[in-house]
């Protein structure tokens, strides 16, 4: 049988040509077929919505090369009404924002859809308070939208999706805005849809345990499809999905090769390259204990000729002070990373905070309690794996109004460098070292 959504050497850009130009899918190629669960995984920025956007015939403007097919066929080939058509009855979309009308009531955003139909009001409010009770809330039927709670608002988004009966439904980051009851409750009626229905479901999230339903798990980051995972069991997913932010966080070097560059770059600034090659490698030995912290500090203070770094006595004792303090907090991430592979969901409260105490070590500046939270969580999603580098350095820099830290450009940077530095495995380090 044809897949339902097949995608073809996809490649789209946003402002092409322009200095703001993104290339946000390269070369995507996947299948999808009837009746099956999957998800899209990877950090905010990868081109998640942007696919939904693509498989759901709503790109098709945009998109520079490759072809997308629902049942065999190439949507390009696709009349303007087959096109219409299959947007509006083919499949049904989810938004976290919900994006409800606000000044329509509940029942008449839920029928909207069928409008495009030509369908009767009469029946087309027959058919929205069928689904509305299908989610309960057929109670709120008259009220507006903004009178409900994110829970509720978010029943009336999947009634919505639902309203023209599509075999696909596409989920975009649904969860984000719910508390972990209704989110759970989400999760339910998506398997419901899949399992009793036989609809295929689309999720796109960026928090691994909402994967748990996936049978086929569509990885990406920076527009590439980095790999396609189909899970059979549910202690394969919670597997696959730590394996995944254990590897992932630098796809494109060995990890022991990222930490030992990140951090000479981070220690070693203004030397020269002979002396940062020799520090990268001592680094390495002191790094995957082959050396201990009492050797490691006498090199680096022995002369560039006797085999040292060439390091002055007082920069020697601090970088060395600085590394046994990585060390340690690398032994946290250990922790974590053994823990999330047990359970994804595992809360990281204490490894967050311990983490957060070093990382403010030598910071001078003031933090203040509701700084000291918001920078615990911005850890945790960085252990996570649910945002980059980069973003723990914007959020950072971002202000407190904007529920940043409100650091100073120089300040996050530095400190998301030095929170990069412990996040690296240290099996690859050792692999890095016998290469
Ligand atoms: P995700 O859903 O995984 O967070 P998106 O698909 O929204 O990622 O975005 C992928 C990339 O394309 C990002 O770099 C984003 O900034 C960029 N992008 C998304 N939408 C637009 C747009 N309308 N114009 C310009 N760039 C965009
Ligand atoms: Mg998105």
């Amino acid at each position: 049988m044809e897949p339902i959504i097949k995608l073809e050497g996809i490649n789209l850009y946003y402002d092409q040509g322009k200095p703001t130009e993104v290339w946000a899918l390269r070369n995507v190629s996947l299948e999808i077929n009837k009746g099956e669960y999957c998800a899209f995984f990877g950090p905010s920025g990868c081109g998640k919505t942007t696919v939904l956007y693509v498989l759901s015939g709503m790109e098709s403007e945009r998109v520079t090369s490759g072809k997308v097919l629902v049942n065999g066929r190439d949507i390009a080939q696709f009349s303007k009404r087959e096109l219409a058509v299959f947007r509006q009855i083919g499949v049904g979309i989810v938004f976290q924002q919900f994006n409800l009308i606000p000044s329509i009531s509940v029942l008449d955003n839920v029928s909207l859809p069928m409008a495009f139909l030509g369908i009767s009001l009469e029946r087309r409010r027959t058919e929205g308070m069928k689904l509305l009770e299908r989610l309960n809330i057929a109670p709120y039927a008259n009220r507006l939208p903004a009178e409900l709670s994110g829970g509720q608002q978010q029943r009336v988004g999947i009634a919505r999706a639902l309203a023209n009966n599509p075999p696909i439904i596409i989920c975009d980051e649904p969860l984000g805005n719910l508390d972990s009851e209704n989110a759970n409750k989400v999760l339910e009626f998506m398997k419901e849809l899949n399992v009793k229905d036989g609809r295929t479901i689309i999720m796109v999230t960026h928090e691994a345990w909402s994967l748990r339903d996936a049978r086929k798990i569509f990885y990406m980051k920076d527009g590439v499809l980095l790999r396609v995972e189909e899970p059979k069991e549910q202690g394969d997913i919670a597997q696959a999905v730590s394996k995944l932010m254990y590897n992932q966080l630098n796809p494109n070097m060995e990890p022991g090769q990222v930490m030992a560059k990140s951090l000479s770059n981070l220690l070693l600034r203004g030397y020269s390259s002979d002396e940062v090659k020799r520090f990268e490698f001592f680094l390495l030995q002191r790094l995957t204990d082959h050396i201990d912290g009492d050797v490691f500090q006498e090199v680096l203070d022995r002369s560039y000729r006797r085999g040292g770094v060439g390091l002055w006595k007082g920069k020697a004792a601090k970088i060395s002070f600085i590394i046994e303090g990585i060390m340690e907090q690398r032994h946290t991430v250990e922790q974590v990373y053994a823990m999330l592979e047990k359970n994804p969901e595992s809360p990281l409260v204490e490894e967050a905070q311990k983490i957060r105490r070093w990382l403010l070590g030598e910071y001078r500046g003031k933090i203040d309690e509701q700084q000291q939270l918001r920078l615990d969580e911005i850890i945790t999603e960085r252990l996570r794996n649910i945002i980059t580098a980069h973003n723990v350095a914007q959020v950072l820099n971002l202000s407190k109004k904007n529920f940043g830290i409100g650091l100073s450009m120089r300040a996050s940077s530095q400190m998301s460098e030095k929170l990069e530095s412990i996040l690296a495995g240290s099996d690859a380090v050792t692999k890095a070292i016998k290469l």
